[in-house]
């Protein structure tokens, strides 16, 4: 059995599901509430591959939210996920993505250290943070979209927000070795980081937001905010791609310029309807098919039965993995959503 474990994008967010659901009780209740709320599975999940094989899977609610981080409520968002881990392993789930901000919490407060969640001891080996299929389907609508858009990436810039991130620079070592992208364009705050990648691809610009955005073709967002950012269409070159990745997303602005393409990065398509509710609830346009390409690598991974951590760690994902899950991604029946016509 496969197990996702996600959260919603904001209070506003969560209120109103819980309203949707049928938890009245929730859906008034502010962040003090889902600080101690514990986690839950909501969902049962059938999937069926283009293979025919069908397996099962649990979607865990760890009842975090983007506010507590950005309101410093470290013990309650580090709790959360832990807690979630525990809930899955508790379930009997073999292989479980950590969605969203899950992986990224694990990491940045060294989760590894707390193994013991009450009476469950955490097999670290049965998670895996989806890192790899999310780069890789990035990757893919990078050089998929282009082509759409007619935008030929050996004379184009691609800027990537977050570059030294997990995905970030997965996404950059994808590019620089697998396509013939004329200029890279790295983009985070901590400049010794941008130094150390920019060293290790043997190329890229370092450079802020601002500068960055203009010269770019292409904008990979990969960065972990728990608040999108504006920025202004006509500031852009036309066409320019937006492939936004992050959960929440990293634009806020709902981008309305005829030359300006948004497509929604580290989502796949499957080619048959997956029996779910749950992503209605995080507004996927075709809830049926559609769902977080680190969601899918859980499911790949069951398919497969391979349980062991395949994405784990930080800047660890190389080009041959992408590739591998890629195979599989392709072998089940996943596609990388692109844009539709408009
Ligand atoms: P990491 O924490 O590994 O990396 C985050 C990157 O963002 C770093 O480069 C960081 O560098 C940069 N960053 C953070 N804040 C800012 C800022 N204000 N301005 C510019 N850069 C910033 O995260 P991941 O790679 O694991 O995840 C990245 C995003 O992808 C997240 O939003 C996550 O939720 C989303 N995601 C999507 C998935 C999907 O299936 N679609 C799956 C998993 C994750 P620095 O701190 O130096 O600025």
């Amino acid at each position: 059995m496969f197990g996702l474990i996600g959260h919603l994008t904001s209070l506003a967010h969560a209120q109103s599901v819980a309203r949707d659901l049928g938890y009245p009780e929730y859906a008034d209740q502010g962040l003090d509430f889902w600080c101690s709320a514990p986690p839950q599975i909501v969902d049962n999940i059938t999937v069926t591959s283009a293979t025919g094989q069908t397996i099962e899977g649990r979607y865990v609610e760890s009842c975090f939210l983007p506010e507590m981080l950005a309101s410093r409520r470290i013990k309650a968002a580090t709790r959360k996920i832990l807690n979630a881990m525990a809930h899955a392993q508790k379930h009997g789930i073999n292989i479980t993505a950590l969605g969203g901000f899950s992986s990224i919490i694990f990491e940045n407060f060294n989760l590894q250290q707390f193994e013991q969640v009450r009476n469950i001891k955490l097999e670290f080996e049965r998670f895996t943070t989806g890192n790899t299929h999310t780069a890789y389907i990035i990757s893919q609508q990078v050089e998929q979209a282009s082509k759409q858009l007619g935008i030929n990436l050996s004379k184009s810039t691609v800027a990537v927000c977050g570059a030294t991130g997990d995905i970030g620079s997965a996404v950059c070592r994808w590019l620089n070795s697998r396509t013939d992208v004329a200029e890279l364009l790295l983009i985070a705050r901590d400049r010794e980081r941008l130094r150390l990648l920019q060293e290790d691809l043997g190329r890229g610009k370092i450079m802020g937001l601002e500068e960055a955005l203009p010269q770019a073709d292409i904008v990979v967002w990969v960065a972990s905010m728990p608040k999108g950012v504006q920025i202004d269409a006509n500031s852009l070159k036309h066409p320019c791609l937006l492939v936004d990745g992050g959960y929440p997303k990293n634009l806020e602005t709902q981008v309305q310029h005829p030359e300006v393409f948004v497509l929604k990065g580290g989502i796949v398509e499957h080619t048959l309807d997956i029996d779910w509710r749950i992503m209605q609830i995080v507004s996927m346009d075709v809830p049926a098919r559609q769902l977080f390409a680190c969601f899918a690598e859980s499911m790949l991974l069951e398919f497969e039965k391979i349980y062991t951590n395949f994405s784990w760690g930080r800047n660890q994902i190389s080009v041959q993995k992408m590739a591998m899950i890629g195979e599989w991604s392709i072998k089940h029946g996943f596609q990388p959503l692109l844009l539709q016509p408009r």
